[in-house]
């Protein structure tokens, strides 16, 4: 369904002086039908320029975005409006992506009016039952975005990417802005209407809690790359990669009986416009070799598509050859 390949994007700021930033360098991963794929990492890792690359928000400078067989980054202006109805996205922010002088009916009857989706006769209807998938009520439909609840704008940012039957959507920190019990609340109508409309979703967050309730697959990003992914259930029992070991040691766990050593990262995550030789993470990695400062590692497959960049694991699977991979426990 989302195939994405070798994804960078540099930006160049300053008029005089030109800097380059490599937000997003060489990214890839599979998102299959139905299926919600997860990206997670500190803020500034570059997830969220991802979500929008994959969308042509922004443009990348590199790599291949195919969907459903089209390849996303070779259309013309023309034919990216034509697919846009297909690729949507939820902001983070739900109140900015609503028209403040807009009712909510008609926010969300626009994208229908818009892609001439359904005919004018029928557009109420069509609002109304959409307004009700997303929990709300028809009176809602007179209100204006001042007059709603956070959780309450987002159900209608959801009503009005549903109104365009997407095939998939990027939910870019969806209900970061909310309060928990609202969250909960949203991702499961998230849930309940991606079941329903049967859509693959890339979603992103800086929370493993969520990333395990709502994704099947993941990938761990740093610095602009993902340092391991796989399987959400393989990756949240056996990590691999340092990094992902540190954010997973770092969930809070609601049984107190259980004792879980938590790592604690060393300083602040190093400026993209900067980044650290070979390993990105070797600053803050108590594994790191000499070798770790030098090369850069590659993602490599350790079996049924769990991947890890990390020079650890290079070195005992080249030991290994033909054996199966028995890794080393760090
Ligand atoms: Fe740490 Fe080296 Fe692995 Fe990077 S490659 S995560 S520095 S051990």
């Amino acid at each position: 369904m989302l195939e994405v390949q070798g994804l960078k994007k540099t930006f160049i700021s300053g008029l005089v002086s030109k800097r380059s930033v490599k937000a997003v360098d060489g990214i890839s991963f599979n998102i299959a039908d139905g299926e919600t794929f997860g990206l997670v990492g500190e803020s500034g890792c570059g997830k969220t320029t991802v979500g929008r690359l994959v969308l042509r928000l922004i443009e990348p400078t590199e790599g291949k975005v195919i969907f459903n067989s089209i390849d996303v980054l070779k259309l013309n202006k023309k034919a990216l409006r034509k697919l846009r109805p297909q690729m949507q996205i939820i902001f983070q922010d739900p109140e900015s992506s609503l028209h403040p002088r807009m009712k909510i009916g008609d926010i969300i009857a626009e994208p229908l009016k818009l892609y001439n989706l359904v005919p004018k006769a029928n557009r109420e209807k069509k609002v109304l039952e959409l307004i009700d998938m997303v929990g709300l009520q028809p009176e809602h439909v007179n209100r204006y975005p001042h007059e709603l609840s956070g959780g309450q704008s987002q159900r209608v940012v959801l009503a009005r990417v549903l109104a365009l039957g997407p095939r998939f959507i990027v939910a870019d920190e969806p209900t970061s802005s909310l309060d928990v019990s609202v969250q909960a609340q949203i991702l499961s109508l998230l849930k309940k209407v991606q079941e329903e409309f049967h859509f693959s979703c890339l979603f992103i967050s800086h929370d493993l809690n969520l990333i395990s309730r709502m994704t099947s697959s993941m990938g761990v990003m740093y610095l602009g790359k993902i340092v391991e992914a796989g399987s959400t259930k393989e990756l949240f029992e056996e990590a691999r990669h340092p990094y992902t070991r540190a954010l997973m040691s770092a969930i809070p766990i609601a049984d107190p009986q259980t004792k879980r050593k938590k790592i604690v990262l060393e300083g602040e995550m190093p400026s993209p416009m900067n980044p650290p030789s070979g390993c990105r993470f070797h600053t803050r990695c108590s594994f790191k070799e000499k070798i770790c400062e030098k090369a850069e590692p590659q993602l490599i497959d350790l079996g049924e598509g769990h991947r890890v960049a990390c020079h650890l694991y290079a070195a005992e699977i080249k030991r290994l050859e033909t054996k199966p991979a028995v890794l080393v426990e760090i």
